[in-house]
């Protein structure tokens, strides 16, 4: 066991884990409130920056705690100001998170995992298969780090945050550390980001989607589709023979039932040229979801090519048409633009590249 292994990271316990980690210290409750404030709040990826804490307090912590464990390896800048951090864990794992600033909002998309242990053919991430899935501190450390790099240490950011688990991993293969991060990262006392901000993807692990189904406060659900039918998901999106369509829409029904006012569920169908994008397969799907009677949306995601897939993304004419025949069935659709195609930060692009000529050294990031 490492050093690191044997310390707490303070960064991935909830507010009221930290009061009695505290106590343990023989410490007051107020200093957890405030060390929750410094980490979250305001940031800080280090107890020698919290300065309202006494330095034997400090000294103490430093034997016993970490307040972070991540550290940047590279960052990478795309033409569309989207932002991918490679980032390591403490036992030299990769991490890859992205940030995406738009006019009105970030987004921001954090794995969930270190690699991925399913086996999905259009997905770069699949090739380095499972390293170990993240913990709450982890996933959360994600998001400080890219919103320090964004606006400096602490700063107030300027738009509003949105949360993606769409990065590298099947958040659902980690349903208790996300849920954890995510309860963290609620909280009003620190990064205050509400599930209703977030959104996650799975690739159908069903029953996750049924326990979500249960649970009150939680993230908008993506489920990522693929296919129309099952033989191709099989091949496609091989989660699919131990969770075939049937059993993942019942699921899907059963979190729709469950939609309260404000949330969201979608599907996600990536577009590959040639392979699930005909007229054909258009129908098939609306008939799939009009038989299921969902009324989710449908992102259509023209796939974002990365050697050595075998695939490239439909043409524009093709996902229009693809688009135009579900919406004549009723089918409400939307086409998603990619963003980040050129520093390998799109979806299913995820795997730890380096090669790109938009690379930054790291020690010219902020709170690295
Ligand atoms: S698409 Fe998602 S679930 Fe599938 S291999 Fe890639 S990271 Fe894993």
């Amino acid at each position: 066991m490492s050093e690191m292994d044997k310390k707490t990271n303070l960064t991935g316990l909830s507010h009221a884990e930290l009061v009695e980690f505290i106590e343990q210290f023989g410490e007051p409750a107020y200093r957890a409130r405030q060390i929750f404030g410094a980490l979250h709040h305001r940031r800080l990826r280090s107890f020698d920056e919290i300065s309202e804490l006494p330095k034997a307090l400090r000294e103490r912590l430093n034997e016993r705690a970490t307040a972070s464990t991540l550290t940047i390896e590279s960052r990478y800048i795309s033409e569309d100001g989207t932002r991918r951090f490679l980032m390591k864990t403490h036992d030299n794992l990769p991490v890859e998170t992205v940030f995406i600033p738009e006019e009105r909002r970030d987004t921001i998309c954090f794995s969930s995992q270190s690699g991925c242990p399913l086996q999905c053919t259009f997905c770069l991430t699949a090739q380095l298969g499972l390293l170990r899935s993240l913990t709450p501190g982890e996933i959360v450390e994600q998001i400080i780090i890219a919103l320090n790099d964004a606006y400096g240490v602490g700063e107030k950011p300027l738009r509003g945050t949105n949360l993606v688990g769409m990065g590298a991993g099947e958040p659902f293969l980690n349903f208790d550390s996300l849920m954890k991060a995510l309860g963290i990262m609620a909280d009003p006392q620190g990064l205050f980001i509400v599930p209703h901000r977030v959104t996650v993807s799975t690739a159908g692990i069903v029953p996750r989607v049924q326990e979500l189904a249960t649970i009150p406060q939680r993230p908008n659900l993506a489920i990522s589709l693929g296919a129309p039918t099952n033989e191709m998901r099989d091949e496609l999106m091989p989660i699919n023979k131990k969770w075939p369509l049937e059993e993942l829409l019942g699921a899907c029904k059963e979190f729709e039932q469950t939609l309260k006012a404000g949330e969201r569920f979608t599907f996600e169908y990536v577009m590959l040229d040639g392979v699930n994008d005909s007229d054909e397969q258009a129908r098939q799907l609306a008939n799939l979801l009009n038989r299921h009677d969902l009324h989710a949306r449908v992102n259509l995601i023209p796939h974002n090519p990365a050697d050595p897939l075998p695939y490239q993304p439909s043409p524009a004419e093709r996902v229009e048409q693809f688009k135009s025949i579900l919406e004549s069935k009723g089918v409400r659709t939307f086409v998603r633009r990619p963003r980040g195609r050129d520093i390998f930060a799109a979806c299913g692009q995820l795997a730890a590249r380096r090669e790109t000529n938009k690379i930054q050294a790291s020690s010219q990031l902020i709170g690295a």
